[in-house]
């Protein structure tokens, strides 16, 4: 696989100068299953200073661990200073079996965990489970979020821990709860890990989302793909939720302008629910977020237009943003030779709505008479 290529010229500029570097964790995992990797992570006896020494592109990490980014043939690589001593105690303080492998650059498999037999039976197995699932406790969200993109099964020691102690997720920062729960949403098997939510009862202890078994229910009935953006899963989960603006989303720290990305999509949408789309509604809503709204209702299993049928309604609008309007508020000012004020804005918007219902053609002079009209 190119990916793996790639990522072992790493390895090998890092071999030459006698440092051990290996490609762990997911990257691993998801090279034995055939499937491509998120993204790649490497570990080596190199200590930082050393990383950055030998490649052109990198970037150093604030975090607690020893991580320096590579940058090579446009792709990100995370390469870190051995966590433990070794490359052994550095695979045992990883998650899952699974995740616990090493890969070095002629292609050998470092799995001292086993985890390569767990992949084949697809089983997701901690050697520690209580240890594991309590010094982090989002290792279990993380349990959830497997089996939701693989459709493992879980072991029953592990299973029982989750059982057991899934209230201390409670701790756990948002920002990593929203990483996982995204995953979990757009994973193929879904519906399984939803019943782990609600069997194992974790779902009450996530921080930062609303849920009970009702949304879980519905949630795991849609027909969500894989590749959906992350805009759109959050829109779907505060309609789930059936509330009607995003600020349910401030608690799990997402950015503000995801935040306002999902709130225009519930304003269209509610407004979609009373009335089909007009020039005016699809001119305000813009046809990206417009698509994304019926895309959403088909998800609902609401009636929905195709892509095609909004962008025949959007290329008959005449203009597609304000600055496309034939005339400014400097205009508004030079023809009346009164003073600047609110009347601007209301005056602009209405010859832009003129405009895109057809009432007024684009044309300077003929918006001016318009609005002179209007004043009277
Ligand atoms: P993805 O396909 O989403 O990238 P991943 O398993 O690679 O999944 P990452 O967050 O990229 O997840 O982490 C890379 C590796 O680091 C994991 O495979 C695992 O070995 C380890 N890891 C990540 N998060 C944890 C954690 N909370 N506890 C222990 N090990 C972890
Ligand atoms: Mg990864």
């Amino acid at each position: 696989m190119k990916q793996m290529e790639e990522a072992n010229e790493i390895l090998s500029t890092l071999n030459k100068e006698g440092f051990h570097a290996y490609i762990v964790g997911g990257a691993v995992r998801d090279f034995l299953l055939n499937r491509r990797s998120a993204d790649i992570d490497i570990v080596t006896s190199a200590q930082p200073d050393e990383i950055r020494s030998l490649f052109p592109k990198t970037i150093q990490m604030n975090t607690e661990h020893q991580t320096v980014i590579v940058r090579l043939n446009s792709q990100l690589y995370e390469v870190t200073t051995f966590r433990g001593d070794s490359l052994q105690q550095d695979l045992f303080e990883r998650d899952l079996t699974i995740n616990s492998m090493a890969m070095d650059v002629e292609g050998n498999l470092i799995d001292p965990a086993n985890g390569e037999k767990d992949l084949q039976g697809r089983y997701l197995r901690s050697v520690d489970p209580v240890k594991t699932m309590t010094d982090d406790p989002l290792r279990m969200l993380r349990v959830a979020r497997f089996v939701s993109e693989l459709g493992f099964a879980v072991d029953e020691d592990l299973m029982k821990v989750i059982y057991s102690n899934h209230s201390i997720l409670h701790s756990v920062a948002v920002e990593r709860v929203a990483k996982e729960w995204l995953k979990l949403f757009k994973g193929i098997h879904r519906q399984s890990a939803f019943k782990l939510l609600i069997n194992s009862s974790m779902y009450e202890s996530i921080p930062g989302l609303t849920l009970d078994k009702d949304v879980l229910n519905k949630l795991s009935r849609l027909d969500i793909d894989q590749d959906e953006t992350d805009v759109v899963c959050w829109t779907v989960y505060c309609l789930v939720l059936n509330v009607d603006n995003a600020n349910i989303l401030k608690c799990l720290a997402l950015s503000s302008q995801l935040i306002r990305d999902v709130n225009k999509r519930l304003v269209g949408y509610w407004l979609r629910t009373e009335q089909l789309w007009t020039n005016l509604s699809l001119y305000d809503t813009t046809i990206q977020v417009a698509k994304d709204i019926e895309y959403i209702r088909s998800l609902l299993g609401e009636a929905a237009y195709k892509g095609t049928e909004l962008e025949q309604i959007w290329g008959l609008i005449p203009i597609h943003s304000r600055s496309e309007l034939a005339i400014t508020g400097r205009d508004l000012l030079n023809e009346t030779n009164k003073q600047s004020g609110p009347w601007i804005k209301d005056e602009l918007r209405a010859a832009e709505e003129a405009v895109v219902t057809n009432n007024c053609e684009n044309e300077k002079e003929c918006l001016l008479e318009w609005l002179e009209r209007r004043r009277k």
